[in-house]
């Protein structure tokens, strides 16, 4: 399917979303696919820990590209789900397999299994985006937030800079993604300053989510304690020069702590989250196989979007009912946020 093709069906997809249809014509144009439930990091703050219930096991390269095969329209590809994407040998192939069907593919990961030759792997890979889970500056907090050595992700990192220079090439581009938590609150500069040493293209903050966990909540820092944190830090960030999204942080702050008041969640009309058997969720906050709503693998996907369990999900979302228990505590709101306002935007004025 071809570029103007793919973005005629994300056009159709906002005006289904705004006529509040509950059987769609449009398809997601966004997915996110799951090509290992494998570990090398036991993070304190990981679902993974206490949420799995499934077995351990990796995507082979010809059920992702079945998959990719059945979702044409889709234009960009988060590819990790509850684990490390570089453990599955694969990854570098299903990034080539996607990217030559027109799907711009991202990853999360820790970097720290990136050795020089995996680097340039991945660049010829058409990646075109690394989220790097990166909590801390030091050593010792780093290690205590993911139980795992700082050293090898340093070294990984330093890998993929020098083969993105060597090659001379932007991509893939590397941004940190940074959980803010009790542990790390007050080295969010320290962050920024480890970014520009490194030569990281951006860093993306976001306050850490409860995910279903009841330790986690003494984790998380209080809103009034964090808004003065993230003020303190954007005040000390003018000579470093790294991007970073605080100043967006503190802008969207109120809407963060009340997310379902303020902006609806569009997933079940936008996206879809695989899991590396198959299994199907509505977003990526759905930990247990419970919340499978079909399996893609065997099943025809057509029939999966429209068919009765979609359709009734969509129908308790338009009437802004939490429909699960996961949706009450989520504060995934950054993606929502913008279709919100792009939609605004469009029907100005009128009462949708
Ligand atoms: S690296 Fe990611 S998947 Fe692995 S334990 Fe940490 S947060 Fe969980
Ligand atoms: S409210 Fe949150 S958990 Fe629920 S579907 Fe939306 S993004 Fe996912």
């Amino acid at each position: 399917m071809n570029q103007t093709v793919k973005k005629f069906n994300t056009l159709i997809n906002k005006i289904e979303i705004i006529l509040k249809r509950q059987k769609l014509f449009s398809y997601p144009s966004y997915i996110q696919i799951e090509p290992t439930n494998r570990c090398n990091q036991r993070c304190v703050m990981c679902p993974r820990n206490d949420k799995l219930d499934v077995p351990i096991g990796d995507m082979n390269l010809e059920d992702f590209k079945k998959i990719i095969n059945k979702l044409p329209t889709v234009r960009n590809l988060l590819l990790n789900g509850l684990g490390e994407p570089l453990l599955n040998k694969d990854l570098p192939r299903m990034i080539n397999y996607a990217s030559s069907r027109g799907i711009n593919v991202s990853i999360n990961s820790n970097c720290a299994l990136i050795n020089k030759s995996l680097a340039k792997e991945l660049i010829k890979s058409g990646l075109v985006l690394i989220k790097i889970s990166m909590d801390s500056s030091d050593s010792q907090v780093y290690q205590s937030i993911r139980r795992a050595p700082m050293e090898p992700v340093i070294r990984g990192i330093k890998n993929l800079v020098e083969a993105r220079e060597e090659m001379k090439t932007q991509y893939p581009r590397l941004w940190f993604n940074s959980i803010i938590m009790r542990n790390n609150a007050k080295e969010l500069i320290d962050i920024l300053r480890l970014a520009e040493e490194l030569r990281i293209d951006s860093v993306r903050f976001k306050p850490l989510d409860i995910w279903g966990m009841e330790h986690n909540k003494e984790m998380i820092v209080k809103k009034n304690e964090l808004k003065k944190i993230i003020e303190k830090t954007l005040e000390s960030a003018k000579n470093i020069n790294v991007n970073h999204n605080l100043k967006k942080l503190l802008r969207d702050f109120d809407i963060y702590y009340r997310p379902k008041e303020k902006i609806p969640c569009y997933s079940p009309w936008t996206e879809l989250y695989i899991q590396y058997y198959g299994g199907v969720r509505l977003c990526c906050e759905f930990f247990s196989q419970k919340y499978d709503i079909d399996n893609i693998l065997k099943d025809n996907f057509k029939e999966i979007w429209n068919g009765p369990k979609m359709q009734q999900i969509r129908k308790e979302f338009i009437k802004g009912n939490t429909y699960f228990s996961v949706c009450q505590t989520c504060n995934r709101f950054q993606r929502n946020i913008r279709i919100y306002n792009k939609i605004n935007k469009w029907t100005k004025g009128i009462k949708i």
